[in-house]
């Protein structure tokens, strides 16, 4: 991995952690935080979105997806997600079929263990508990549909 792709990656982590702290979960209290960046360096950071109506929930990947693409940004070049677990969490199902409309099979998908974020002032020689997983949506939603089978 270049120094470019390192940077970037840091950037994306934290604007997916600084999403995390604007999560509505009052019923789950599960934290999501998730950033996407396009191709030309804007981040859009999101988090989780309950509702009373519980179905009505929008997850934190999604919400940071909504708010690129509606800015105008679909050429999406990565995105992070954190939780406040040791393990870093996946998207669900639904999220896996929005980021396929808009990723390329293989745009880095970075999972990220909530000790990452603990860690953020560590010396580089601490790194202790700290996952994070590369993954892309070739990966986490293998033979899909998708804006191809349209023409
Ligand atoms: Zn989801």
């Amino acid at each position: 991995m270049t120094d470019m792709a390192d940077n970037t990656n840091t950037k994306l982590i934290a604007a997916a952690f600084e999403g995390q702290k604007k999560s509505y979960c009052p019923y789950s209290q599960f934290r999501v935080g998730a950033a996407v960046v396009s191709e030309d360096g804007k981040v859009f950071s999101g988090a989780n979105v309950e509702n009373a109506s519980y179905g009505g929930a929008i997850c934190a990947e999604r919400t940071s997806l909504v708010k690129a693409v509606s800015e105008g940004c679909t050429n999406l070049s990565g995105l992070a997600v954190v939780s406040d677990l040791d393990e870093p969490i996946t998207p669900c199902g639904i999220c896996r079929q929005f980021l396929r409309e808009f990723f390329a099979p293989r745009t880095p998908i970075l999972l990220v263990s909530q000790s990452h974020h603990a860690n953020a002032n560590r010396r580089d020689t601490d790194y202790a508990g700290e996952v994070v997983i590369k993954t892309n949506i070739e990966e986490l939603l293998p033979r899909s549909f998708g804006p191809e089978q349209l023409g």
